[in-house]
């Protein structure tokens, strides 16, 4: 059977709700209601369903994750997780009529089995936007490197001027029958490994595989009020599907450029006005910059060192549809490192006249 995690394209590692989750998703993308008449889908969504009955079921997934698909004491041909691509043999969830040989669609009739169809990878892109992108939203081109079709043997794998011929072992079938007493168990062709055809000559551009990898540039959305670590997924954007299976995804996933005066906090941006003593005990107005260029601030008297003091939707666009974050502007109460004699005067009159102690409150 095919490898259930890539079926259903989650890690090894998926939580159960993680699996739950691309299932439902899955499933409901390949329903046979939803694609009438279409086989590969039906395949599709019995491969998931199997995918699904075992992986839900904790015991069946452990049992899977240390023996693989054929469980234990299975031996045979079939022991865990060789032949990737090849489900006719299912020791779970027996289903007979791939068992015993000759009964079954896949040997009865035709001759020829049709690869099982996976879904493509995801891909995962950066992107790097300066702080002012990713506040207004831009469009960044992304270059991709996926596998496509070989443009030199259009994905025969086959040197041009020669062609695939079929496998004279099992007939193009790609499966050899071997008796072993009442069943007879079918393994994948040895010579041509399933595929049912050989090439000679390969294809020197793709060594034989029939695809190559080729750069493809997307233009992304990032949406205003991106921040570092924002993930934008492109539908169908990854590799491509094996055996008319769907494509991945990609997700392009976005870096910004810190800025020298903002924080970003999330929708909010934490801004550090610098005061004087005086102007932030008396208070005062004081001209400090926006994204959306100077604004007055009105400092009031008695503001600590730290104080945020908020301007409403002064801040980054909010992701979740709407709206804008705020400006928090941090008070940063400076002290001069150069006085000049007026001002020396100036404090020293000050301290005379000062009542507070502060360390009274601090250290009581
Ligand atoms: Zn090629
Ligand atoms: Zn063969």
């Amino acid at each position: 059977m095919p490898e259930p995690y890539a079926v259903l394209g989650v890690a090894k590692t998926a939580t159960a709700d993680e699996i739950k989750k691309a299932y439902r998703k899955l499933a409901r993308e390949f329903h046979p209601d939803r694609n009438p008449g279409d086989a590969a889908a039906e395949e599709r969504f019995k491969e998931i369903q199997g995918a699904y009955d075992l992986l839900s079921d904790p015991d069946q997934r452990k049992q899977y994750d240390t023996f693989g698909a054929a469980g234990p004491g299975a031996g045979g041909p079939f022991g865990g997780g060789a032949g990737g691509g090849f489900g006719n043999v299912r020791f779970e969830n027996v289903d007979f009529s791939d068992l015993l040989g000759g009964l079954g669609g896949l040997f009865g009739n035709r001759g020829h089995t049709r690869p099982r169809s996976e879904r493509g990878a995801d891909l995962e892109a950066r992107v790097r936007i300066s702080f002012d992108d990713a506040l207004a939203g831009t469009t960044v081109r992304v270059p991709v490197e996926v596998e496509a079709v070989c443009r030199v043997c259009a994905g025969t794998g086959a040197e041009p001027g020669t062609a695939p011929r079929t496998c004279p072992d099992c007939g193009g079938t790609g499966i050899l029958a071997a008796n072993q007493g009442l069943f007879s168990l079918s393994q994948p062709c040895p010579r041509c490994r399933g595929n049912g055809v050989i090439v000679d000559k390969p294809c020197k551009n793709c060594r034989g595989t029939g695809r190559e990898r080729v750069t493809k540039r997307y233009a992304v959305k990032v949406p205003a009020g991106a921040r570092s670590g924002t993930r934008i997924r492109l539908k169908g954007k990854g590799e491509p599907g094996v055996n008319g299976g769907p494509a991945g995804d990609l997700h392009v996933v976005v870096d910004v450029v810190p800025s020298q005066l903002y924080e970003r906090r999330g929708s909010d941006l934490v801004l550090d006005v610098p005061v004087t003593y005086p102007e932030a005990a008396l208070g005062a107005t004081v001209q400090i910059p926006t994204p959306d260029g100077p604004v007055a601030l009105k400092i009031p008297s008695g503001s600590e060192h730290g104080k945020l003091l908020r301007v409403k939707g002064r801040g980054a666009p909010k992701l979740d549809g709407g709206g804008r974050g705020d400006l928090l502007a941090r008070v940063q109460v400076t002290v001069p490192k150069k006085l000049s004699k007026a001002e020396k005067e100036a404090l020293e009159g000050y301290r005379e006249v000062l009542k507070e102690d502060p360390r009274e409150k601090a250290f009581s």
